[in-house]
């Protein structure tokens, strides 16, 4: 009986771990989980013996069953056995089943645990959402409050919910059950590591400092690479920043800055690149395309060659549409032999015009001038008589003559002249009027002169041709109308027409360089309106329409096609013939201006050397001791330069010749002297002077300057040179050059210079020239040459002076003063 009772304890006592308590020094102590192995009874059951195996309980309870030979000893002894491994085999089982009900236990509690964390995570999520928009209203209201700034309720109702995620979840998280379970501790704390979870308790305290997530780690990055990028900006780091490779437009010549700009460079940067390939160029200086192309590759661009023509393809060359077109003036040229009366029949037409129109009005002589008939019809007549101008502009490709009025004087015949007069105007497809002229006189015989054009296929209507002709006189004003009436109704048959709403294109009937405006020149309008303001392209040269100005000097704002007036705002004078085109932008104007000026440099190089080789074939050929005297001339004013280049032409003899290989209005520029350069030539400058790098690369290469102010002594000195007769003669020397700083007004001595010497020295005894803009305005010797107080007889460059002329007083700031001697040498012209 009491067998039953003593087995469950024993068997459970036995599963049971104990706790002991073990003191250490310091009164710590420690609890050991011992594991007690308490000594099993095993009293044998009764009547359970027999089935229980071969030495059960039956032995025991019944001894005479118990087999021979075995003692009561060794039978308690072998039932204690058996009973112990009984308890054993129990206690084994029970442990087992402990064993998996703890793992049971675990397994739920894991469960238990995810659930709590999932939802502890769910709850900081919603709290960390909820702490964001709270913030967010926050700084809304923050924002609203600084308008109005007592609203302290809403920061304090901000605060609970900032609060209220790791509240709820820090609970959540630390429940007894999981605190006491070891083990767990793992798997707990990894998900918090890998999930956020430390982030967002990280998070907690930022969001409390700045309201945003995360906001404080990303901004500091942001700033630092800000931060880095501002320092590579002032370290120069453009080298690290991304390169964009771009096409680059190369023309046969460019300008630095403009090459700068198309490369999408610093202007610095291409200086300093060309400086670095040896040259010195400044920002506005234009550079060739080879050098471009080296500074181009340079800085890992691509160049791409725009070919010569393309560059004037921004000149409108559309045809007109047959309804945009208007009817235009005709322009009239008056052609004919000397002293047949071109000149006197183009004042008289013009006074007869004059004293219709505007009693007493001044005229102004630009070229060309307008006249108006009686029947309203207006006419343009060109003020330069003459073939030679006729043809200049032809061959310049200016087709500006619509009729030519051949002058014929009736009391003469047609003479050489007349015939080449009509050979032109022949050659050129222009109708031609005949003005029988000087019918006043009473050798007066218009019927011969019309039988003698019959000889040269001019047949004139009184002869049954188609050829109009009338009877004036330029002296009486006889037959003036007649022919004004014959012109007007020749242009009727011409039906000229214009499109006066195109981009204007016009024709340079004459161009000079005017001290006090600059370079004029006067342009017929052929095609559109040329107004104010437009950009142009000139031959070689460029500008903006500075002011126009008609034919009766007054300013206008536009002028429509076959309209003339004088254009100012040009950057140089071009030549008579030279086409005028508007352009759009200021860059295509010089950019067509500087392949042009490129292109006929080019030309003229390539004639000179032709000339040199057909010269030196010649000479081979006849054995003959022709000498060509090449020349180079610029003049202020057209007309000088012409009459100059006529003047050469003449000059000559069996030796010698002269051949005018440029010549043009302007100052002596660098081109010039390339051009003397390379066939040898001399410069001849006449009323005006070389500009400072023209004579840098005179004395360079040797080309010799000569300046003239009087055409006789040129002519003079050219035919002496001709004929051999190269004398000793008293030559200028130029010693110095002065640039006026300020004039000062000094009672009794009169208007003072204020001056810088430049080159040279200012020698008081010297001969002095002023120059403005290069043109010659005066020439005389000093009154004084000051230093400070003193009168000095020499200033050094580089020193300031004071400077009077004698007998003369129009001296202006910005003026040069040129510092000549005279001394004898041998010529070498
Ligand atoms: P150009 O060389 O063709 O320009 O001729 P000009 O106009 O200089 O005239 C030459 C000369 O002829 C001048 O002396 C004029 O006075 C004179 N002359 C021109 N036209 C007439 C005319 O219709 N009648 C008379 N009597 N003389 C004229």
């Amino acid at each position: 009986m009491s067998d039953t009772d003593g087995k469950k304890p024993l068997g459970l006592r036995g599963a049971r771990p104990g706790n002991v308590k073990q003191s250490f020094s310091h009164g710590r102590t420690k609890n050991v989980v011992v594991e007690t192995k308490r000594k099993r009874v095993v009293v044998p059951k009764p009547g359970a013996a027999p089935g229980a195996g071969s030495t059960g309980g039956a032995v025991k309870g019944d001894p005479s069953k118990r087999p021979a030979g075995i003692s009561d000893a060794e039978l308690e002894r072998r039932m204690k056995a058996l009973a112990m491994a009984k308890a054993r085999e129990s206690e084994e089982a029970a442990a087992r089943e402990a064993e998996e009900k703890a793992r049971a236990e675990e397994r739920e509690r894991r469960r238990a645990e995810a659930e709590a964390k999932e939802r502890e995570e769910r709850e900081r999520e919603e709290a960390l959402k909820a702490k964001a928009e709270e913030e967010r209203r926050k700084q809304e209201e923050a924002a609203a409050a600084k308008a109005a700034p007592a609203k302290p309720a809403e920061p304090q109702e901000a605060a609970p919910p900032v609060d209220a995620g790791p509240g709820r979840a820090v609970p959540a998280r630390k429940t007894d059950r999981e605190r006491d379970v070891r083990p767990e501790r793992p798997t707990k704390a990894k998900p918090d590591r890998s999930d956020g979870g430390r982030r967002a308790g990280k998070l907690t305290l930022n969001d409390a400092l700045s309201g945003r997530e995360g906001g404080r780690q990303r901004s500091m990055a942001a700033m630092k690479r800000k931060q880095e990028r501002a320092r590579q900006k002032a370290m120069g780091g453009q080298v690290e920043r991304e390169k964009v490779v771009r096409d680059v437009q190369l023309p046969e010549a460019i300008v630095v800055s403009e090459l700068a700009n198309r490369m999408a460079e610093r202007v610095a940067d291409v200086v300093k690149a060309l400086m670095q390939n040896g040259i010195m160029a400044t920002q506005n200086q234009s550079i060739d395309a080879d050098t471009a192309e080296l500074i181009i590759e340079e800085f890992g661009h691509k160049v791409v060659r725009v070919s010569d023509a393309d560059v004037e393809d921004v000149i409108d060359s559309v045809e007109d549409n047959p309804e945009d077109l208007k009817p235009r003036p005709p322009v009239i040229t008056i052609m004919g032999h000397v002293d047949h009366g071109k000149t006197s029949l183009l004042d008289a037409l013009r006074k007869a015009n004059v004293v219709a129109g505007e009693a007493g009005g001044i005229t102004q002589h630009i070229g060309a001038y307008q006249v108006t008939t009686e029947s309203g019809a207006v006419l343009s007549f060109l003020d330069t008589p003459g073939h030679a101008a006729f043809t200049s502009m032809r061959a310049r490709g200016a087709q500006v003559t619509d009729i030519v009025v051949l002058v014929v004087a009736a009391d003469d015949a047609v003479m050489p002249q007349t015939i080449e007069a009509i050979n032109h105007a022949k050659a050129a497809k222009v109708p031609m009027i005949i003005a029988i002229n000087k019918i006043d006189r009473p050798a007066a015989n218009p019927d011969k002169v019309r039988t003698d054009l019959l000889q040269h296929e001019v047949i004139v209507e009184k002869l049954s041709g188609d050829v109009q002709d009338v009877e004036v006189s330029a002296v009486t004003g006889q037959g003036l109308d007649e022919l004004l009436e014959a012109i007007a109704l020749q242009a009727e048959i011409l039906e000229l027409k214009a499109n006066p709403e195109r981009a204007a294109s016009g024709a340079v009937i004459e161009a000079q360089l005017d001290v006090g405006r600059g370079p004029v020149a006067t342009v017929l309008v052929q095609n559109g309106t040329l107004r104010q303001g437009d950009i142009f392209v000139v031959g070689e040269q460029y500008g903006k329409v500075r002011a126009l100005i008609n034919d009766k000097g007054d300013r206008v704002a536009e002028a429509g096609p076959s309209v003339p007036v004088e254009v100012l705002g040009l950057n140089g004078t071009p030549e008579a013939g030279d086409i005028l085109n508007v352009v759009e932008t200021e860059g295509q104007a010089r950019e067509i201006a500087e392949y042009r000026e490129q292109a006929a440099k080019d030309k003229r190089a390539a004639a000179g050397a032709a000339t040199t080789l057909d010269q030196l074939l010649a000479k081979a050929k006849a054995d003959q001791n022709v000498a060509e005297l090449p020349i180079l001339v610029k003049a202020d004013v057209q007309g000088s330069a012409e009459a100059i280049v006529q003047a050469m032409e003449k000059i000559g003899n069996e030796e010698v010749r002269v051949r005018v290989l440029h010549s043009g209005v302007g100052a002596i520029t660098e081109s010039d002297i390339g051009l003397a350069e390379a066939s040898n030539a001399p410069v001849i400058g006449f009323n005006v002077r070389a500009n400072a790098p023209a004579r840098n690369s005179a004395n360079q290469k040797g080309v010799e300057i000569r300046y003239y102010s009087v055409i006789y002594d040129l002519v003079d000195d050219v035919k002496a040179a001709a004929s051999g007769l190269l004398s000793d003669e008293v030559r200028e020397k130029f010693i110095g050059y002065a640039s006026i700083k300020e004039v000062f007004k000094v009672s009794g001595v009169g208007r003072v210079a204020g001056c810088l010497v430049t080159e040279g020295v200012a020698r008081r005894s010297a001969g002095v020239r002023l120059l403005r803009d290069d043109v010659v305005i005066h020439e005389g010797t000093l009154k004084t040459l000051k230093r400070f107080k003193d009168e000095v007889a020499e200033v050094q460059s580089g020193q300031e002076c004071g400077m009077a002329f004698e007998n003369y007083e129009d001296i202006r700031e910005g003026d040069v003063i040129e510092i000549f001697e005279r001394e004898s040498v041998e010529r070498s012209l």
